[in-house]
């Protein structure tokens, strides 16, 4: 099963995209956890990446494009793998759709987590200071990036036929459960 979560900072998707490929037996890679190993290890790509995770904006592509394309090389995801926070933008939908053609290996499903702003909001407050871009100012930044470059996926995704939208309002549980039921058999 090859798998995609989108959603809004806050939404919950790091949690479950853990749960899910736990439950489904495939690694869950997640650019942002990547990218922050790189940042804690002061790698070059870290040191290049922090710049931009500090503020909020995306990292370029032509970085995160070559991670993610490099990451989906690796034997783990042969069976399967689920992307959170992978693609952000059109763009880096256009990379994966071509890599993933490529290999004959297609995306099974596109999982939006909807979420209001208000309430992710209010969640990423309320995670406190454990992450340098989880500060208003920045968790701002991070909502208007995700509605002008990460929300048109949606359209993206619907067009192709793979997309599936789940409220990720409620427990882990809950939301674990809604996401289960609209996966592909
Ligand atoms: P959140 O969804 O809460 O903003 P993530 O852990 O997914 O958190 O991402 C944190 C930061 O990592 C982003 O603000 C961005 O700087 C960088 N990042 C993660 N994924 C990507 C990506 N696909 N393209 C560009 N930058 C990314």
């Amino acid at each position: 099963m090859r798998l995609v979560l989108v959603g809004p900072p806050g939404a919950g998707k790091g949690t479950q995209a853990a749960v899910i490929a736990a439950k489904i037996g495939v690694p869950a890679i997640s650019t942002g956890d990547i990218f922050r190993a790189n940042v804690g290890q002061e790698t070059p790509l870290g040191l290049e990446a922090k710049q931009y995770m500090d503020a909020g904006q995306l990292v370029p592509d032509a970085v995160t494009n070559a991670m993610v394309a490099d990451r989906l090389t690796h034997a783990d995801v042969s069976i399967g793998f689920l992307l959170d926070g992978y693609p952000r933008n059109l763009d880096q939908a256009d990379v994966l759709t071509q890599q993933l053609e490529a290999a004959h290996t297609p995306l099974d499903a596109v999982i939006e987590i909807v979420a209001d702003t208000e309430h992710v909001l209010a969640r990423l407050l309320s995670r406190g200071q454990g992450r340098a871009d989880d500060t208003e100012e920045v968790i701002r930044h991070r909502l208007d990036v995700y509605a002008s470059e990460t929300a048109p996926l949606v359209g993206y995704y619907r067009e192709r036929g793979v997309l599936r939208t789940v409220v990720g309002i409620g427990s882990v549980d809950e939301v674990t459960a809604r996401i289960l039921a609209v996966l592909p058999a």
